[in-house]
């Protein structure tokens, strides 16, 4: 067998949409997918951290636009996606990350938390890949990339909503793997551990909880962003056109445990 790197992993001429770009974690992945080559298209609420993400990724020599959008709008992620595609020529990779936390016990959830974290982390996440999906089926190609976490696979007290919808996007995840394999699409999950970001901050500021976590961490560090690079590159290149209906844990060991 006879393979290049960038056969395997290149995204050159690749069109992908990152939401949740403008910080955290889905500044990571946008800023990966275009050092692979593609043309990174930027979806968040808050249109200058958006611009701050596109304009690292044009410092280090990448192509990327921002798109300033809310992912609990259907109507409006369809109408970005449809944008793009006739601005852009297609969609080929969906990160479905942006996401929410509000974290408490379930005496205090209150309806207007319950709406917030599932909005965005399934409801969200749901109407964005059937809008990328609209194009992908008929192109025969593509990638969705859904973001889940360790609470996908385990419970986490003070976390019931959390988990309720990333365990609901791994189970996403893998029914629409299914219904979209004959298209030539391919979804898979990844499941961050424990990073430091906006989102978690209010657990690393509890001495307590940092404790917990780093002492839980198998390989005794918490993530950063660039831990993740590899992977997101990895499941949106043609090297992983055969995985589907997958996720891949980066969580330093701590589901192995
Ligand atoms: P951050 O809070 O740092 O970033 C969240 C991102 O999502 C921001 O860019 C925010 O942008 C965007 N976002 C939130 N709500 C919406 C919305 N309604 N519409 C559009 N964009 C929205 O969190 P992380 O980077 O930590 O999290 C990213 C993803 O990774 C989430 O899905 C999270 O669940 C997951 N994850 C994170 C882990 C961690 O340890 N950090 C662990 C496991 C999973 P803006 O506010 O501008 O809209």
């Amino acid at each position: 067998m006879q393979g290049s790197l960038t056969q395997w992993f290149g995204l050159e001429g690749r069109v992908a949409l990152v939401t949740g770009a403008g910080r955290g974690l889905g500044a990571g992945y946008a800023s990966a997918l275009a050092a692979a080559g593609a043309f990174v298209v930027c979806v968040g609420r808050r249109i200058d951290s958006l611009e701050k993400t596109v304009a690292q990724i044009h410092r280090d020599g990448g192509r990327a636009t921002a798109f300033p959008a809310d992912v609990t709008r259907p109507a409006l992620m369809r109408e970005i996606i449809d944008r793009v595609v006739k601005d852009y020529g297609s969609l080929d990779i969906l990160v479905n990350n942006a996401g929410t936390e509000i974290a408490k016990g379930i005496q205090e959830v209150a309806e207007k938390d319950y709406d917030t974290i599932m909005g965005t982390n399934l409801k969200g996440l749901y109407f964005t890949a059937q809008a990328a999906a609209n194009h992908m089926i008929r192109r025969r190609r593509g990638k969705i990339i859904n973001i889940g976490s360790l609470a996908s696979q385990i419970g986490i007290a003070g976390s019931t909503v959390y988990s309720a919808s990333k365990g609901g996007v791994l189970q996403f995840t893998r029914a629409l793997a299914v219904e979209l394999a004959p298209y030539n699409i391919q979804v898979n999950a990844i499941g961050p551990g424990y990073f430091r970001t906006e989102m978690t901050e209010p657990f690393f500021q509890d001495p307590e909880h940092r404790q917990w976590i780093e002492q839980r961490i198998p390989m005794g560090r918490v993530g950063t962003a660039a831990d993740l690079a590899a992977t997101v590159v990895f499941l949106a290149g043609p090297g992983a056109d055969y995985i589907t209906g997958q996720i891949i844990y980066v969580d330093g060991g701590w589901l192995a445990s």
